[in-house]
């Protein structure tokens, strides 16, 4: 077959664009990228030869391997992993078809525009732009591969410069083998940096990719005396070369190891390369259980929410091993829905290799781990707004929504998440415009107040100077502002706290009874009797358009105000269905 050439797809240039003019100042970067999808490669191998054995073409060997080569300017990442057939090059290696580079492509405009202090280099850890890095050394790419059961192998080539060819070729080992033609700067004595220097290679593996579970390996030449029938070192004979395999990792996975030894800077950098995050999470929680049902957990709360977090693309879930092995990147059977935010992994020796996505939903061990999980991270979140309060505002500002959230589609999904949530729930108090927990709030009430009055409004400001707010001003007591559309609904679901119900301050009675209050209401009543034909005319002339007309006291100085029948729902409520509506 003759040598083919074929354009990139305009955003895949765009993106090698980019990392052709290097604008990117930690290149290093790309050989944690390559390593990383070799051992994505190995990764899907191995599982696949779980029930076909015939695929590992008794290779059973996974490694990667690196060599540099200073003189030809070149550095060789090779794998046995799955390889690459033909339309698989084309789609992954000539298109961007993974939304994660494509929102690194928005994120890179949107930072651009509004000219954030985002440094590039994060931006490539946190979407994991991959393979395309390797432009940023080299100025040219040669990857051969050959999908693992297929026998047709083949060349890909480019210079990054908008278009690539694809011929066929010799490989014998299936996987994939990719040569970096170094640039300039990247290679010999006056390199800014040498990416073909053993040493530096090593430290670079031992760095990123520590962690990875397959041997990364290297040739070195070791000189060295030629040793006696004791091993020790002949001290009069001439140093002789010999050349060694190493290994350059430790391949043991960062959430098997001891936490005690574990580097917050580690957790970090793990964090941010298997989640394509570019931020530091706000919480770790790394736990190991045996007994009932045995796991190890690594899970985190990212440091901000993604912008898509409430819509239909985003894919909560949490990535499934067992024994360290890989089994599912997205599980959403594990978490409850309302800690969609959550991200992480669980590696489990209960849970089996090759399980359908059907059998597990009914797992019985997942489900235990799952209920585990959630109640640790509810601890957590309790003993957050507990003991560092500012931490869990700053945590309620990304996620506050997803608990309330939480609450309301429980109740309408039959699964109750009042109990666990609603001391975790914060609304801002009309008196100060601080958060305040419910549990806060009651221990605030006035005597004899029976009722948690709250209002809704597009916010505070707004609220403070809805006419029904002058008479519980006057009264001192306290309202909560329900500014997110979402907040009445939550309650709607709570129902009562500490045995008292929640009260619209637009919705029927207020229902205060201390005396004053009672004398007004005496005096309302009397009014009422007395004007019995002035409100029956008006009732008659708004006929249709109201429910009811009343002389009220919970007007100071407005005039008039609408409220909405007591049984009814509340006007921000009726506004929310109106919306939804149309
Ligand atoms: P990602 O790893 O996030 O999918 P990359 O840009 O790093 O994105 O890689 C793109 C795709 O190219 C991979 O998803 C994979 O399908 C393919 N690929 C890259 N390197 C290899 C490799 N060494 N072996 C097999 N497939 C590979
Ligand atoms: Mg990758």
């Amino acid at each position: 077959m003759a040598k083919e050439m074929f354009e990139f797809q305009a955003e895949t240039k765009q993106l090698l664009d980019l990392m052709v003019h290097s604008i990117y100042t930690n290149h290093e970067i790309f050989l944690r990228e390559l390593i990383s999808n070799a051992s994505d490669a190995i990764d899907k191998l191995h599982y696949q030869s779980l029930t076909n054995r015939e695929l590992l073409e008794g290779d059973t060997n996974f490694e990667i391997h690196l060599t540099p080569d200073e003189a030809a300017h070149t550095l060789t990442i090779s794998d046995n992993g799955i390889g690459m057939n033909r339309d698989e090059i084309i789609q992954d290696l000539g298109t961007i078809a993974k939304s994660g580079t494509k929102a690194f492509l928005e994120k890179l405009k949107e930072t651009k525009e509004a000219d954030e202090k985002v440094t590039d280099k994060d931006m490539i850890g946190q979407f994991g732009v991959g393979f395309y890095s390797a432009f940023m050394v080299a100025d040219s790419v040669t990857v051969v591969t050959r999908k693992a059961g297929e026998t047709k192998a083949y060349q890909w080539e480019s210079a990054g410069d908008g278009q690539y060819s694809l011929e066929e070729c010799e490989k014998p080992k299936h996987g994939t083998t990719i040569v970096l033609h170094l640039g300039t700067g990247f290679y010999g004595s006056d390199a800014e940096e040498n990416y073909t220097d053993k040493n530096s290679l090593e430290s670079l593996v031992k760095k990123y990719s520590d962690y990875i579970r397959y041997p990364i390996t290297m040739e070195f030449t070791v000189k060295e005396k030629p040793k006696d029938k004791d091993g020790k070192p002949i001290e009069d004979a001439k140093e002789e070369e010999r050349v060694e395999t190493r290994t350059l990792n430790s391949m043991q996975p960062l959430w098997t190891r001891t936490k005690s030894d574990i580097k917050p800077e580690e957790y970090k950098e793990f964090f941010q390369h298997q989640f394509f995050e570019w931020e530091d999470p706000m919480e770790i929680f790394h736990t190991r259980v045996e007994g009932n049902v045995e796991y190890t957990a690594l899970l985190f709360i990212p440091g901000s929410a993604p912008f898509n977090l409430y819509y239909s693309d985003y894919e909560p879930g949490i990535q499934l091993y067992s024994r360290h092995v890989f089994i599912m990147d997205k599980c959403k059977d594990l978490l409850p829905d309302y800690l969609r935010f959550v991200k992480g992994l669980v590696d489990s020796p209960d849970l089996s290799l090759n399980i359908s996505r059907e059998l597990l939903q009914q797992s019985r061990e997942l489900k235990l781990m799952g209920r585990n999980l959630e109640k640790n991270i509810l601890k957590t979140l309790t003993r957050k707004l507990d003991k560092d309060r500012d931490a869990y505002e700053k945590f309620w500002a990304e996620y506050g929504k997803s608990l309330k959230i939480g609450i309301y589609s429980g109740m309408m999904s039959g699964e109750n998440n009042v109990e666990k949530l609603k001391d975790l729930i914060l609304f801002t108090s009309s008196k100060d415009g601080k958060l305040c927990t419910l549990k806060e709030y009651a221990g605030r009430m006035k005597e004899g107040q029976k009722k948690i009055y709250y209002a809704t409004g597009k916010d505070k400001a707004a609220i403070d100077g809805l006419p029904q707010m002058e008479l519980l001003r006057d009264k001192d007591i306290e309202v909560l502002c329900m500014t997110d559309p979402v907040d009445e609904f939550a309650v709607e679901a709570i129902r009562e706290y500490d045995g008292k119900q929640f009260h619209s301050i637009s919705r029927g009675d207020l229902d205060l009874d201390d005396d004053a209050f009672k004398e007004e209401k005496k005096k309302n009543e009397d009014l009422t009797k007395n004007n019995e034909g002035l409100l029956n005319d008006m009732k008659e002339f708004l006929d249709g358009k109201v429910v009811d007309v009343r002389l009220s006291n919970r007007l100071k100085t407005g005039a008039v105000c609408l409220v909405s029948d007591a049984a009814g729902p509340s006007l921000s409520m009726e506004q929310a269905f109106a919306a939804a509506n149309n």
